[in-house]
């Protein structure tokens, strides 16, 4: 299921002629500015920052090693790594809009790119949120002045996915640039740039980071797309990821594979276990057989997030606090991709309008399943659900 040249990129950091001394570790470099022997050096780097050490901002040692592992891994030419998820993805949105566009959203994707998406409505960009399940209904939504396509699949809440493949051909074909979340799956399941994707970004906070102690983005695509990223979104809105984060994050990968393998098997356990549940009205995950797009699923991903949700029978703000509450295992709160199972609803009492709106179910509760044994989690949930 995973692949061994993922490993090989997750277990090593490149050491190119021994700078580092051979340290098993990579180093870190809490340094902003680099200092030079020459001024003609100086000048050299100055006029190429994209290729050399001048100032964190732009480039840093420990930020370069993450960001070559993390393009490596996605099968990406290069990647830039930022201060957030979001700085990330407004990096993307940017690179590929400007006054007067259009953007299409496909699908419940995440509520703050939507938010993002709005607000950039003061620079006349605007868009149009779709339903993803099919390409037709994506192809619909393009106008003449759509430019860029941002989409996750699946998305992570309803859990809905995407046929990559048809999307970014179609999009390709009317020049239009895909983007896409790959924070839920993480290359170690799905690939996107291998579907012809243009563009991937990733809330590295998540499963990438994978211990809840780090806060951070990633973009990855062709070196050309990289370059114009670099020496406008990059440098100019000033997001960069900081060293420790990268450090943390180079820490984080060594244990992807694994951690992505354990969460696969556990959450598909406590998920099988709850679409069994009498009290369980629906279970979106991918990988159960009655997910409407399983087979989408087996053909895209080689694995599964341990992120899914299900839905209560009954279908009230009161319903969701009881059993939250009642949870021991699960710990309330956002963010998710760590140790520690997690658990949260979008219903917070005051916005069940909004969510009949956006068809999303009332009870919905979403699980992040951890590296806790899964049997402690269905005994859980089993003293959580009785009535
Ligand atoms: C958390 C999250 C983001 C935002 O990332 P931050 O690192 O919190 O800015 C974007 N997309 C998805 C799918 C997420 O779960």
């Amino acid at each position: 299921m995973i692949n061994s040249k993922d490993w090989l990129t997750c277990l090593r950091f490149e050491d190119k002629d021994g700078r580092f001394h051979g340290s098993s570790v990579a180093p870190l470099f809490e340094a902003a500015p680099f200092f030079f022997n020459s001024y003609e050096e100086y000048a050299e780097a100055a006029r190429a920052e994209a290729s050399h050490y001048v100032y964190w901002r732009g480039t840093n040692p420990t930020v370069r090693i993450v960001e070559s592992m993390l393009a490596e891994l996605e099968g990406g030419e290069d990647c830039r790594c930022f201060a957030s998820g979001m700085a990330a993805i407004h990096a993307a949105l940017m690179c590929c809009l400007t006054t007067g566009d259009h953007a299409v959203l496909v699908g419940h994707v995440y509520e703050t790119s939507v938010h993002l998406i709005q607000y950039l409505n003061k620079f006349q960009i605007s868009y149009t949120q779709v339903e993803g399940t099919s390409v037709e209904q994506v192809e619909r939504a393009i106008r003449n002045q759509t430019r860029a396509i941002l989409l996750e699949s699946p998305t992570s809440l309803t859990f809905e996915l995407v046929d990559l493949k048809a999307v970014a051909e179609m999009a390709r074909s009317s020049g239009i640039r895909t983007i896409v979340d790959n924070s839920w799956a993480t290359p170690i399941f799905q690939k996107p740039l291998s579907y012809g994707v243009d563009i991937v970004v990733h809330s590295v906070s998540k499963y990438l980071g994978g211990h809840n102690d780090l806060v951070g983005g990633a973009v990855i695509a062709s070196s050309d797309i990289m370059e114009r990223i670099f020496y406008e979104e990059y440098l100019l809105l000033g997001a960069a990821m900081g060293p420790f984060e990268a450090w943390l994050l180079i820490r984080g990968l060594r244990t992807l594979p694994l951690r992505m393998n354990a969460h696969h098997e556990a959450g598909m356990k406590v998920a099988e276990y709850l679409s069994g549940h009498p009290s369980v009205a629906a279970v979106h995950h991918p990988g159960l057989i009655s997910h409407p797009q399983y087979d989408l699923g087996r053909r895209q991903l080689s694995g599964y997030g341990g992120l899914f949700s299900f839905v209560l029978k009954e279908s009230s703000y009161e319903a969701v606090c009881k059993v939250i509450n009642r949870l021991k295992r699960f710990r309330i709160g956002v963010s998710w991709g760590a140790m520690e199972s997690q658990v949260i609803s979008p219903n917070i009492g005051t916005n069940e309008q909004q969510l009949k709106e956006q068809g999303i179910p009332l009870s919905l509760i979403r699980l992040a399943v951890g590296h806790e044994p899964p049997n402690w989690l269905i005994e859980d949930l089993e003293q959580a659900l009785q009535n």
